[in-house]
């Protein structure tokens, strides 16, 4: 191929389906402009069928609202301790500091690259040993990858801690044969811009029980008390979803699973057609898990080298990434404690995220291919 042309290859763009203005339409039709309608139910169904393992999901403006409302469902207040991922977005960590508790970051195992579960158990008998022990574990499957759902899950039962599981990358990926949404107490999805599916903005909570659910919504809509005027008994957030955007979420429910098979095609792709460079490595999949691939990740042997390939990609109008820089590393968290043993901080140095939108053309992977291939040489 010749490359000619230098239009801009996005990161992970929004993809929508075709529906999704039938919705949208049905919502102004029947005047149903609220943060509740049948769009918002029809959503909530949608994922519940998806996902199924007797879920039931609460629609909310964001992801980030999901964690906090599901911190605060586990009762977890002010001076306490919550175990998170360190390798993550700032948005898994934040929510706990809202609440006035405090972050205990937790390293990543090599494997999927997510919470490690031998740094998570060492720092739960620290912590019990002086008396304290923390609220709830948050952990993430990055970048769509399912964390060790099982050995995670055996912590939280010996110790008595609950998971809130963070499946805001993982929509559609598995473990074990079960949707990922569905392994820990509570799952959060996002369905913001970029992620594998969107609503331009929105999360959910996701509970097998239903009066958890029905306390997220009460909690996501100003915590009314029953009765005809305004009592509150507790303070309440306005974290319900649009029934305006609601309608985009069913549309494109409808081309979830199609999104999965592109972002695996173009794992499959650029694995494919750069494993064979001595710098490049992938993350594959450890038995019994599936994989989303929301963004596709490539290793390589140093941060000098990982530079070289973005900046290139960059003069050339792609965007990349490098992959998350860890909390533990983070200034606004440098007071907090951590649980480390430098993997994550090497995946930071070494890793880059490739264009990963399910529109991408054939044409668009191997123009990134080629870049990185001539940067190599
Ligand atoms: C996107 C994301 C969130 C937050 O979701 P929003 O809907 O953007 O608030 C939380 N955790 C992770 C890992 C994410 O990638």
């Amino acid at each position: 191929m010749n490359i000619i042309t230098n239009e801009k290859i996005w990161l992970s763009s929004p993809h929508m389906g075709g529906t999704e203005q039938h919705y949208i339409n049905e919502a102004f039709d029947s005047n149903w402009i609220a943060p509740l309608g049948p769009n918002v139910q029809g959503f909530e169904k949608a994922i519940e069928d998806f996902v199924s393992n007797d879920i039931h999901a609460a629609c909310l403006s964001s992801g980030t609202g999901a964690i906090h409302l599901a911190l605060k469902l586990l009762g977890v207040g002010s001076g306490d301790e919550v175990l998170c991922q360190s390798f993550t977005f700032s948005a898994s960590a934040n929510p706990i500091t809202y609440l006035g508790a405090k972050p205990i970051f937790i390293d990543s195992e090599l494997d999927t690259w997510n919470i490690c579960p031998i740094l998570l158990e060492e720092a739960i008998i620290e912590k019990v040993n002086s008396g304290k022990r923390p609220k709830a574990i948050i952990a993430v499957h990055l970048y769509g990858m399912p964390y060790m759902a099982n050995e995670i899950m055996n912590i939280s039962k010996k110790y008595g801690i609950p998971v809130i599981e963070d499946s805001a990358e993982a929509l559609g990926s598995s473990y074990g044969g079960v949707k990922c949404g569905s392994l820990g107490d509570i799952g959060i999805l996002s369905f913001n811009g970029n992620k594998i599916i969107t609503t331009s903005g929105g999360g959910a909570l996701l509970t097998k029980d239903a009066k958890t659910k029905e306390k997220a919504i009460f909690l996501a809509t100003q915590a009314r008390d029953e009765a005809a005027h305004y009592q509150h008994s507790e303070i309440g957030y306005n974290y319900r979803m649009s029934n305006v955007l609601a309608g985009i979420g069913r549309g494109q429910m409808e081309v979830l699973e199609d999104r999965v098979a592109s972002r695996r095609a173009n794992f499959a792709y650029y694995k494919k057609h750069l494993l064979h460079l001595e710098a490049i490595d992938f993350l594959d999949e450890v038995e019994g898990s599936f994989s989303n691939r929301w963004l596709s990740c490539i290793l390589t042997p140093s941060f000098k080298v990982r530079e070289r390939i973005r900046i290139a990609l960059s003069e050339e109008n792609i965007e990349s990434r490098p992959l998350w820089k860890p909390m533990h590393l983070q200034p606004v968290f440098k007071k907090a404690a951590s649980f480390t043993n430098g993997v994550s901080q090497s995946l930071f140095e070494r890793g880059l995220c490739l264009p990963s939108g399910s529109n991408l053309s054939t044409d668009d992977l191997e123009r990134v291919c080629e870049i990185i291939i001539n940067e190599l040489k």
